[in-house]
């Protein structure tokens, strides 16, 4: 399990297309899931797809992004990590977060054309099917970093929940993820409870302004986390319980953690398989009447909402903090032992 670094010739966008110079990736916790991946296909691909780069060349017919803003060399640019093909079955239902070609371009051998589809390179080529934004001035880039994967799929996620002013919500694990919720929940008036056992991870929940931080240090046990929030909640449990961990006895909590008549969404747990399995009474979900939702992804234009979040919150909440760990790119490695270890919330390498 290593990295390797290969040199190729930057490609000449085709037409629709353009390439980004990377300026600052961050590790995600899917790079790092598939870090570990046995599978040889995967372990021979480009990884990285949290970043924002700048334009290094435009193919023929790309004079603007997709909210109609002029685009030109130079200018910082976000793109949607996946393919929207506006063909498939999901896409003509609308459903363009769940496109059947979503991964065509994902985690490719660099030794296929146009060899950088991944953010861990020195370039980033944008195929015709992706949507980019142009990132506002005022948004710097340890900031932006994080919308086009974490930023955009808290908020794609949290607006498929009746998460509303007054309402209380769990959010299970502060990492990148958990901390864009927090912010999102609060600027929504919502009351947020986060779970979390990380020191770093808990005093940067206190600052993005949650409510209350059950501390896994002091409540060590499932059933010692839900008293806590069943008790923060005056009996009843949360509205909205959102699992952004990646571990799988958390979904179980959730459930737990949830109010009658309540809803769970589940976001960071995405693999599948032995190590994966649980143990659950599904009776449980039918006797709360919990509404239980999987995310996976997100509409493009989420990315547009991300920015002009950012635009409009970047100095009520620390989003600097969240990634402020970066490493020069040739420390790689150790920027991915820094996402591994859960110290930081978003480890991240600079150009
Ligand atoms: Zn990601
Ligand atoms: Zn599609």
């Amino acid at each position: 399990m290593q990295f390797e670094v290969k040199d190729y010739e930057v490609p000449e966008p085709t037409a629709g297309a353009l390439v980004l110079a990377v300026r600052r990736a961050n590790v995600c916790g899917s790079d790092i899931h598939q870090f570990h991946y046995d599978s040889p296909a995967l372990r021979e691909a480009v990884l990285g797809h949290e970043f924002v780069g700048e334009v290094h060349a435009l193919g023929a017919g790309v004079t603007r992004d997709n909210a109609g803003q002029p685009i030109a060399i130079g200018d910082r640019v976000v793109p949607v990590y996946f393919v929207t093909c506006r063909r498939c079955a999901a896409c003509l239902r609308g459903d363009f977060g769940m496109c059947a070609n979503s991964l065509r371009e994902w985690s490719k051998n660099p030794d296929t054309a146009p060899h950088f589809s991944g953010a861990f390179a020195t370039h980033y080529y944008v195929n015709e099917d992706q949507y980019f934004y142009k990132v506002p001035d005022e948004l710097d880039d340890r900031i932006v970093a994080g919308a086009n994967c974490g930023l955009a799929q808290m908020l794609f996620a949290l607006d498929h929940t009746r998460l509303a002013a007054g309402c209380t919500i769990v959010v299970q694990g502060a990492g990148g993820l958990g901390l864009y919720a927090v912010a999102i929940a609060k600027e929504r008036g919502a009351r947020v409870i986060v779970i979390e056992g990380v020191p770093e991870r808990v005093t940067l929940a206190k600052r993005f302004g949650a409510d209350h931080v059950v501390d896994m240090a002091s409540h060590p046990t499932t059933e010692g986390r839900v008293a806590r929030v069943v008790e923060l909640t005056g009996g009843l449990g949360a509205d909205v319980v959102l699992e952004v961990t990646g571990v799988s006895a958390a979904f179980v909590e959730s459930i737990a953690l949830a109010r009658v008549g309540g809803e769970v969404v589940s976001v960071g747990n995405l693999n599948v398989g032995e190590g994966f399995e649980i143990a659950l009474s599904p009776g449980v979900i039918t006797r709360k009447n919990l509404r239980v939702q999987g995310i996976l992804r997100y509409d493009p234009w989420y990315l547009y909402r991300a920015l002009e979040f950012l635009r409009r919150t970047h100095e009520r909440f620390p989003f600097a903090a969240l990634a402020k760990e970066a490493r020069p790119f040739n420390e790689l490695d150790a920027a991915i032992s820094d996402g591994e270890s859960r110290s930081v919330a978003r480890a991240s390498v600079i150009l």
